[in-house]
């Protein structure tokens, strides 16, 4: 029997008309001969929510509270959801992460997913029922409850598609499907049918919030077909796949905003061997995540500026621990930079075109706008802007690439 994973998001789940809806569209696959596992967010902007009652009575709520509390926002909204399937006239049964075994480390709301326990959903599954999953959660070996950052429905529901050797992964969502560019920043941006999973996971590592990155990794490493689409339409979306047709054809396939950035800069480090693994070394035992790394040599290249992008929830805790080790080990003050966005264009058509970068740099400079930064890989490049310039430079950049109209 052919097995689906169908995810939905929480402005997909945000009311009881919304929940009804939901169930109706698990119940039709099931009434199709599918084995059915929903993946379910909290509702609305519960998360949100959550998150700001912490802010209100603790300065640094500690991380495991910050776990205990925001998982319990999937526990509201499978529990309604297995309740309306009921309603129906079918079966069906909530699991919180715990529950089915979804087994995580145990970095307080940042964990990995280390493994998926099938013994439970298989029973339930084999029982008739449909299986509601909670999203972004799990726990550790001992028991713990940990979130997987935020977004990370997405990749429970990737990962449960693999473990499950599920037919497709499908994520309904308030948009029917991928955008050359967040079409509430873009309007012109245009929709795409099909997009392989090294343009998609670099778009979301970038900053397209429609996906979490995490999920594509799943998805491309077990070749899961992802399908994004509406909650609210039976339209077909878009394909997150193997995709090789045309690959080479255009040179950028979309373009990113990541607008919650911070910059810090170690100034006056030693450039000799070892320092820079050093300080990444620490950085990285702080669950500090780093987004991209600069590095300019001063004084002959006897001294280097390190610099690194981080999340800006992260900003004050990397400005700590580096500020700790510039006065252990002598370097020069240690700047936070809080008012910096990072604009990308991603496409791996970039390999064999000429003339990419120069295009971008081009139109952002005809529009004024001063790089701080750029950093590329294969098929990414980005510069980092002034937080004030960042929409007008994703425009900018989407306009300069023709990503509004269709590929030749
Ligand atoms: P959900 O709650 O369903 O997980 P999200 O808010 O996480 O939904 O993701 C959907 C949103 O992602 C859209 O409303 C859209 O504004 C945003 N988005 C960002 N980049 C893109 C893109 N390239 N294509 C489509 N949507 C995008
Ligand atoms: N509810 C979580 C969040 O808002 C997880 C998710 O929706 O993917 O981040
Ligand atoms: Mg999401």
């Amino acid at each position: 029997m052919s097995l689906i994973v169908q995810k939905f998001g929480g402005t997909s789940v945000a009311d009881a008309a919304k929940i009804q809806r939901a169930a109706r569209r698990a119940i039709r696959a099931k009434l199709d001969g599918k084995q059915v596992v929903m993946v379910v967010s909290a509702m609305g902007k519960t998360t949100d929510i959550l998150v700001g009652l912490a802010r209100e009575v603790a300065k640094t709520p500690p991380k495991r509270e910050m776990d205990m509390l925001l998982s319990t926002g999937e526990q509201v909204s499978i529990a309604l959801m297995a309740m309306a399937i009921h309603d129906a006239g079918h079966a069906a049964i909530s699991l919180t992460g715990g529950q089915l075994g979804l087994i995580t480390d145990s970095v307080h709301t940042q964990a990995r997913i280390q493994e998926i326990s099938r013994e439970r959903i298989s029973e339930e599954l084999n029982a008739g029922k449909i299986v509601i999953v909670a999203g972004f959660q799990g726990i550790d070996e001992s028991g713990e409850i940990y979130t997987l950052g935020r977004g990370a429905s997405d990749t429970t529901a990737a990962a449960l598609a693999a473990v499950l050797g599920a037919e497709i992964c499908e994520i309904y969502t308030d948009v029917d499907g991928i955008y050359t560019s967040d079409p509430r920043k873009v309007p012109q941006a245009r929709k795409m049918d099909v997009i392989n999973y090294d343009e998609m996971l670099e778009m979301a590592a970038t900053g397209a919030g429609v996906m979490h990155s995490r999920a594509i990794e799943f998805g491309k490493k077990f070749g899961v077909p992802i399908h994004v689409r509406s909650s609210l339409t039976d339209q077909p979306g878009t394909m997150i796949m193997e995709h090789k047709e045309g690959l080479e054809d255009v040179a950028v396939r979309g373009a990113t905003l990541k607008e919650d950035l911070a910059t810090i800069v170690m100034s006056r480090v030693q450039n000799t061997p070892g320092v820079a693994a050093e300080v990444f070394a620490e950085v990285a035992r702080n669950h500090i995540l780093v987004d991209d790394i600069i590095q300019n040599f001063i004084e002959d290249g006897k001294f280097a500026n390190i610099g690194f992008s981080t999340n800006q929830s992260q900003g004050q805790e990397a400005l700590e621990i580096c500020q700790r080790m510039a006065k252990e080990r002598g370097f020069g003050p240690v700047d936070l930079d809080e008012k910096v966005n990072k604009v990308s264009i991603v496409g791996v058509g970039m390999r064999s075109h000429v003339g990419v970068a120069s295009t971008m740099f081009r139109a952002l400079s005809e529009a004024k706008i001063n790089i701080d930064s750029i950093s590329t890989s294969e098929i990414v490049i980005s510069v980092i802007v002034r937080e004030e310039d960042g929409l007008r430079a994703l425009q900018t950049v989407h306009k300069a690439f023709k990503l509004d109209q269709p590929p030749a």
